[in-house]
């Protein structure tokens, strides 16, 4: 059978995976690491650099060099996501031609997909390299929170690398898959899952090889670099008290910052006390050394609220699954992030129990994924006698539409089973309306423009009648795969408009296909209008 790989896309490392003769297995890059860093640069030559070569040159290269672009991914320009995380940056972001994000580096123009695919594509040449033939099939992982149009900007990324993406699935089912395929038990399990820069929690009910999602809750603000973040800002206090230098002034000097601070975070998972050394800070006469040791203790005071919510998201999560904290069996720690001390026993201490030790954070979700994606095949190939392994998610936000006063009306609401339909019959809001407005939101606020908007289109031709009278039936489908199309129909005449959700991430299929070329020559893989609304009447349909 051909292969398919699994890939976690994460915001600081990736990770890729197979299944080889039954098992799945980590294909390492190159130096024999099994993750990849999620870095990719434009060297002053105008050469790209991904993964284990872009990090090692990030600090004489800030302004050329892109880290945690999942950040990015399917943002829009002036969304108050991409406002935020710009200040963040050393790097120059600007506005794409669809109203997408896009980076400027060394004068060249990358969209994010473009640049997750660059990291997608090195990761593809390591699987290939390790199995000797030429992968064309991916399932690729996201964190449970994210909105359809960033799971489709991820599936762009992985179209650009050259892939077929079988599937678009959460991290947290894939880590619980990675754990639970193949094992004859009924189990409730809590997925904490923290890795750079998001956090998710999902609760399984797991089944001799049903894998029921109950909930999931997430915190798209919360990942490993906010914990970074707080170990920058104290040093940079203490730059300023000690030597008189702002670091944020200076880009090399603020990377050398932002390493030294993650590097003594990770130490301090080991060690009660750790030494940050930054020889030469400041230029000239001014120049000088900066000195600070910094405890456990001390990283855990820095930290604690971060901490806290992730307990409050856990208990959300759990109270959405419809269970109290004695009914979860399992409780699997997903990300880098979870090698913090003080994150696994607060996790113990809100259980009661320990977490598994047998997990490896990094690379279960890859695995899982992979496991996926044979499953996929298998039953592609042998129809309902493949894999028996049966994955039932649920929808992470709120879906519905833009109703008449910028309210939204739901129709599924968030944490529903997928694949799910949901319609309602909306009528006209004034006498003669003969267009109505469709526009498809997902979210949770009940303000319409504070959610994300996923479609727009027109339903014209409506009879032309007192307000009230007109009957239109809106519709919307999620389909396993997590894509989401919309309906709108004139119960009088038959009348339809539909759209399917897939061009919300602002590149065009042309821009996708020249990306493509892109990617693949400079990635090394393996040798081989205005218009009324509408109100719903009373009845749910
Ligand atoms: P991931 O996205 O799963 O690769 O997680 C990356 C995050 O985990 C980064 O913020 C890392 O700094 C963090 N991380 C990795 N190792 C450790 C460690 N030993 N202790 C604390 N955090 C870590």
């Amino acid at each position: 059978m051909e292969p398919v790989i699994g890939i976690d896309l994460g915001t600081t490392n990736t990770c890729v995976a197979g299944v080889v003769a039954g098992t799945p297995q980590v294909f390492p890059g190159t130096g024999g690491h099994n993750t990849t860093p999620s870095v990719f640069a434009v060297d002053e030559e105008g050469r790209w650099m991904v993964g284990h070569g872009a990090r090692r040159q990030a600090i004489t290269n800030s302004e050329g060099t892109v880290w945690a672009f999942k950040r990015l991914i399917g943002r829009q320009w002036g969304s108050p996501d991409q406002v935020r995380f710009s200040n963040q940056f050393p790097y120059q972001l600007v506005k794409g031609p669809g109203g997408d994000v896009r980076f400027n580096l060394r004068g060249m123009l990358f969209s994010v997909p473009e640049v997750a695919a660059s990291i997608i594509a090195e990761v593809k040449g390591n699987a290939e390299a390790t199995l000797g033939q030429s992968v064309s099939k991916a399932v690729i992982t996201v964190p449970a929170y994210f909105n359809n149009t960033r799971r489709q900007a991820t599936k762009n990324a992985g179209e650009i690398a050259g892939l077929e993406v079988l599937q678009v699935i959460n991290e947290p089912t894939a880590a619980a898959l990675s754990f639970g395929v193949g094992r004859q038990f009924n189990k409730q399990v809590l997925v904490f899952d923290l890795g750079g820069g998001t956090f998710d929690v999902s609760v399984l009910r797991i089944t001799e090889g049903v894998f029921d999602v109950l909930a999931t809750s997430g915190d798209s603000y919360l990942g490993g670099e906010d914990f970074d973040q707080r170990i920058v800002d104290y040093l940079t206090s203490r730059m300023k008290e000690t030597h008189g230098i702002d670091p944020r002034s200076d880009g090399m000097l603020f990377q050398r910052l932002r390493e030294a601070a993650e590097q003594a975070k990770c130490e301090l998972s080991m060690a009660a006390t750790t030494e940050i050394h930054l020889p030469f800070v400041g230029s000239g006469a001014a120049s000088a050394h900066f000195h600070e040791s910094l405890d456990r203790e001390d990283l855990e005071a820095l930290c604690e609220d971060l901490i806290e919510r992730t307990v409050a998201t856990c208990l959300r999560a759990l109270e959405k699954a419809g269970l109290v904290r004695d009914e979860i069996d399992e409780i699997i720690l997903v990300g880098g992030q979870t090698r913090m001390p003080m994150i696994q026993s607060r996790v113990s201490e809100l259980f009661g129990k320990e977490p598994r030790k047998n997990v490896h954070p990094d690379e279960v979700v890859a695995l899982g994924a992979a496991l996926h994606g044979e499953a996929l095949l298998d039953t592609r190939s042998f129809g309902d006698s493949g894999n028996d392994v049966i994955l039932k998610d649920v929808t992470p936000l709120s879906l519905g539409i833009s109703i008449a006063e910028d309210f939204f009306h739901v129709l599924i609401p968030a944490n529903t089973a997928v694949p799910v339909s949901a319609s309602h019959v909306f009528t006209t809001v004034r006498d003669g309306q003969t267009s109505a407005r469709v526009t498809l939101l997902q979210g949770e606020s009940g303000l319409a423009e504070e959610n994300e908007v996923l479609g727009e289109f027109m339903l014209t031709g409506l009879r032309e009648a007192p307000r009230g009278e007109v009957a239109v039936k809106v519709s919307i489908d999620i389909s396993e795969d997590g894509m989401v199309s919309v309906r709108a129909r004139d119960l009088e005449t038959g009348k339809e408009q539909a759209i399917e959700v897939t061009d919300t991430t602002g590149l065009s299929q042309h821009e996708i296909d020249e990306a493509r070329r892109s990617v693949q020559d400079e990635v090394a893989t393996a040798s081989f209008g205005e218009a009324d609304e509408l109100v719903p009447v009373q009845a749910a349909d």
